[in-house]
């Protein structure tokens, strides 16, 4: 036996892992909005829920505001990837505004599936968490019918006019487990509960924390690279813990505390999927800084999914010189 350890210091790489297709087309859709009809580009909220890429874009033009007051009138506005209530687009519709629309379209899917269930008379429960941009905008879609639960004690408190005529929908970016309790306990308290046609969760959150249950048992310490707002990246966190495995969420290298590395020999990194490559490459170099010499990707699964872009900007596109 010898001190010197350092050799099998290892970071394991999940894949997939950062960016998904949502987050991709959003980002994409402001930067091409900025090339083709410049600065300034308004974008109400974050366009996807990491501190970097709204640098970023920021620095290039974009104005990032928290309210469709905020932008003057008659100006060019993007909803973010979370989506927007009717009551934002029709407030925009008052102001004027060229309005570009990056909502994801598994969340788009989520609002058709709300209206669909609002029309047919039933109350509406929707799954996740009442501060998060995309529940505001899906709760806009029905706001009188729906209500919010984020846990099973919630769920047991609900009050509906008709327990027969009852539906749910979820969040995208929900961890799994919790979310299959959520529904369970829905399930025994309205037998006749309708849901969506297939899940709301989205392949990008599956995998992603599919990918951490396949390999958080061989990892001493899990590292997730994601914004402390951005709900998908801190369920992924969770997930490990679940596990037994002990998990910090990091904005990029300079969130880690050298003293979580003690006695940890396998590390294994992920990303939430708004989290930038470039930052994850930042926290490996850190790693190998750091003695954990081996960097070994493990694929838990294929992902090739894409989004086309709006047709706003697809018309942009064609029209620019
Ligand atoms: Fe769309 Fe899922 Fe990405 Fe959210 S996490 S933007 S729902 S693909």
């Amino acid at each position: 036996a010898t001190n010197d350890s350092s050799n099998d210091k290892r970071v394991l790489l999940l894949k997939p892992r950062g960016f998904c297709a949502g987050v991709v087309r959003a980002i994409d859709i402001v930067k091409i909005a900025l090339e083709t009809f410049g600065a300034p580009i308004y974008v109400r909220k974050e366009i996807v829920h990491n501190r970097f890429v709204v640098n970023e874009l920021a620095e290039k033009g974009a104005i990032f505001v928290d309210d469709i007051d905020q932008v003057p009138e008659g100006m060019r506005v993007i909803y973010s990837a979370h989506g927007v209530s009717p009551a934002v687009r029709e407030h925009s519709k008052e102001r004027k505004l060229k309005v570009i629309d990056a909502t994801c379209p598994l969340v788009t899917k989520v609002h058709v599936e709300a209206i669909k269930f609002a029309k047919q008379g039933y109350s509406l429960v929707l799954v996740g968490h009442r501060d998060h941009d995309e529940i505001e905008g899906t709760m806009g879609e029905a706001p009188d019918v729906t209500q919010v639960v984020s846990n099973v004690e919630e769920v047991q408190a609900l009050q509906v006019p008709d327990p027969n005529r009852v539906a749910y929908l979820t969040q995208t970016t929900l961890s799994l487990d919790e979310a299959r309790d959520i529904i369970q306990a829905l399930k025994e308290k309205f037998p006749n509960i309708a849901g969506p046609h297939s899940q709301d969760i989205c392949y990008a959150t599956e995998n992603r924390q599919t990918a951490v249950k396949n390999v958080a048992h061989n990892a001493d310490l899990v590292l997730v690279v994601g914004s402390q707002n951005s709900s998908n990246s801190n369920r992924l966190v969770e997930v490990s813990k679940n596990l037994g495995t002990n998990g910090y969420l990091i904005e990029n290298s300079t969130a880690i505390d050298p003293a979580w590395l003690e006695g940890i020999s396998t590390v294994a990194v992920t990303a939430g999927a708004s989290a930038p490559e470039v930052l994850v490459e930042d926290v490996v170099a850190y790693l190998k800084e750091r003695g954990y010499g081996s960097v070994e990707e493990v694929e838990v699964m294929p992902e090739n999914v894409r989004f086309g872009l709006p047709p706003e900007i697809v018309q942009a596109i064609q029209a620019a010189p």
